[in-house]
């Protein structure tokens, strides 16, 4: 794969997808975040090494969102229906950027997730994807049940409340993405 140049002067908010896959710390310039739940998600070996080093040198910096972004960003994620699939640290990811980019902040978010992707691009933030493609559009999905088809927005439920039937969720409407 081409690798891309990243503009150095942008700070880079990694998820644990570009750390595993992808970005090596130290070959690049940038000023590169996480949040302290990254770590736990780094499992193998030499990753985790690399990220020790990284974090105790200060080559890759670590910090905890406010709260009120963590509350805000969840709401957006609620919205789009990505909520059910985010994880925490997803949501800790994208409050982060939320609150680096409201302070003006040079910022991108570098993961392979599409769930985070698709809420980054509705809060303006950009993404550069580690290893895949960007997502070409932006989803809002809904929970159906394919037994009654009875429609459940994003509530968190799992099961249809009329039949019991496992929901699935399906696209209800796409968004170009802005160029
Ligand atoms: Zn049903």
């Amino acid at each position: 794969m081409k690798k891309k140049k990243i503009d150095s002067e942008k700070i880079l908010i990694m998820d644990s997808s570009a750390l595993i896959s992808y970005f090596d710390p130290f070959t690049l310039d940038n000023q590169q975040w996480i949040v302290p739940s990254v770590k736990n998600e780094i499992y193998d070996r030499t990753n985790k090494m690399r990220l020790e080093i990284a974090l105790s040198i200060g080559k890759v910096k670590c910090k905890e969102p406010s709260k009120k972004y963590i509350d805000y960003v969840t709401k957006i994620a609620e919205k789009t229906g990505d909520a059910t699939v985010l994880s925490e640290t997803d949501i800790k990811l994208l409050a982060l950027s939320k609150e680096f980019s409201t302070e003006k902040k040079n910022i991108a978010i570098v993961t392979d997730d599409y769930a985070i992707q698709n809420v980054a691009e509705v809060l303006n933030i950009i993404f550069i994807p580690a290893t895949q493609h960007g997502i070409k559009l932006r989803y809002d999905w809904e929970k159906y049940c394919p037994g009654c088809l009875k429609s459940f927005g994003q509530n968190r439920v799992d099961e249809c409340l009329i039949c019991g039937t496992k929901l699935k969720r399906r696209v209800k409407r796409n968004h170009a993405l802005r160029k």
